[in-house]
């Protein structure tokens, strides 16, 4: 479902590399092509204007369907990564919070 070749954001001059991880949350949202980083996704979802939070939502989501899942945890820790710089690897490999 997902190619090997590094992904990099296609919104205007933005280049930040895209991991796996936001390679699925592309997906998850409905973006099967010209994939965008999470910033950029971020801003331009009226709903969520925080990456951060976009994250945290996405993830939640994305383990709970099985097919999406799959990918993501393709990464086992943040060494797994390519782009630690562009990411929120602190959260994105934290546990599931159980919080709230
Ligand atoms: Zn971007
Ligand atoms: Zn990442």
């Amino acid at each position: 479902m997902i190619d090997k070749e590094a992904q990099i954001c296609h919104a205007g001059a933005c280049d930040r590399i895209l991991c796996t991880r936001q390679e699925v949350i592309n997906l998850a949202l409905g973006f099967t092509e010209d994939f965008r980083c999470i910033h950029c996704l971020a801003k331009d979802l009226e709903a969520s204007k925080d990456a951060l939070l976009l994250l945290l939502k996405m993830k939640d989501y994305v383990n709970s369907r099985p097919c999406f899942a799959k990918e993501w945890q393709k990464y086992t820790s943040e060494m797994d990564c390519p782009s630690p710089n562009t990411c929120y690897p602190a959260p994105c490999f934290a546990t599931e919070t159980e919080s709230n």
